[in-house]
């Protein structure tokens, strides 16, 4: 791995699409100083037919305008060889894979393919669903081909679910790359998670809370009549609001006294995650003699009027004590299940 990215956060930013001229120089003028790289989408991939589906490559030479013009670095998306073949030829200093992309391994091979021997930045944004395999493997495919310069970008997930945002983050996948690939830059898209620019500040707050490296925020001079995701992109001077904001904190944590302090949390953490598990052990044991009299008694195994009966104590007893009744939800469902399994196997035995 080769490092590309010296500043942190790093901020890439500008329009979804290219529009105009005009407006790509407007924004770049509007953000030059506050964003390390102009972020426009050429070629737009949308869900249904007979929308915006970007400009094509005449947008290409307004970026080329936008580099001569400001002196600040262009990237964009490209999602076929093709595209990678005019984005080079027209000088496109960096470009992103996007996750309607990563989800293809076909299309990440012939992009990696066509940029064989070509020394440019690449950022990978996750696959559209929350599978860390496809985002792991666009990586090798690329880093097999010889491209060094690699960073991820985290834009959320689809998800079924009804929620407050467009695309779920599930922060926990970005922090299981981090894993993975041990110095890979990751930029988190607040906009493309949030879907409407209220929520961006939040969620870039958040990406620097788990210390990711880096920001895309959508920024257009006039969201209101954007082509394409109109209610997720904010104005140049929110964008520069944002990054005022922002709090960056100290990972190192220099301090001797906070070290200590914070492994003190970190013991008390060890022990209640101890005692959780001890108390599982104890639940399961028993789990096993209600199995074993349900077997002599011919009892079925499960009971829905008891499970409801659970779900209820529990949930009243979590919310007595303030906690997120949701969670204690999702936990004894868990619990429950594995608790059938124990029991289920004893009966088969
Ligand atoms: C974009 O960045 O405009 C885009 C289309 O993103 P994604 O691939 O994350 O949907
Ligand atoms: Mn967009």
């Amino acid at each position: 791995m080769k490092e590309f990215i010296h500043k942190k956060p790093y901020l890439i930013a500008g329009p979804c699409s290219a529009e105009s001229e005009n407006q790509l120089l407007t924004i770049a003028k509007a953000i030059e100083g506050t964003a390390d790289v102009f972020r426009a989408g050429v070629w737009k991939p949308r869900t249904k037919p007979n929308s915006f589906e970007g400009i094509g490559k005449e947008a290409l030479t307004w970026l080329k305008t936008v580099q001569q013009e400001t002196g600040m670095k262009v990237c964009t998306e490209v999602a076929t060889a093709k595209h990678v073949e005019l984005c080079l030829e027209s000088g496109v200093d960096m470009l992103w894979i996007g996750a309607r992309t990563t989800v293809n391994p076909f299309y990440v091979q012939e992009i990696a393919e066509a940029l064989k021997g070509v020394d440019i930045p690449v950022f990978v944004k996750n696959p559209i669903h929350p599978e860390l395999g496809l985002w792991l493997g666009a990586f090798e495919r690329l880093n097999k081909v010889g491209i060094k310069q690699l960073a991820a970008i985290h834009r959320g997930f689809y998800s079924y679910e009804k929620s407050v945002f467009r695309n779920d983050p599930k922060w926990e996948l970005p922090i299981k790359l981090r894993k993975e690939i041990r110095g890979l830059p990751i930029i988190c898209d607040p906009s493309h998670i949030a879907g409407k620019a209220t929520l961006i500040e939040d969620i870039a707050q958040t990406a620097m809370d788990i210390n990711l490296d880096g920001l895309m925020i959508e920024t257009h001079n006039n969201p209101a009549v954007a082509l394409s995701d109109a209610e997720q992109q904010v104005k140049p001077e929110k964008l520069k609001n944002i990054m005022q904001n922002l709090v960056l904190r100290d990972t190192k944590l220099r301090d001797e006294q906070f070290k200590e302090q914070l492994l003190d949390f970190r013991n008390q953490i060890d022990n209640f995650d101890t005692q959780i598990i001890s108390l599982l052990n104890g639940r399961k044991q028993v789990v096993e003699k209600i199995a074993d009299f349900k077997n002599e008694n011919r009892l079925t195994i499960f009971q829905i009027e008891r499970w409801f009966e659970i779900l209820s104590t529990r949930k009243k007893n979590a919310s007595l004590l303030g906690l997120d009744e949701q969670m204690v939800e999702e936990l004894f469902a868990l619990i429950h299940k594995y608790s059938i399994l124990t029991q289920t196997n004893i009966m088969r035995k």
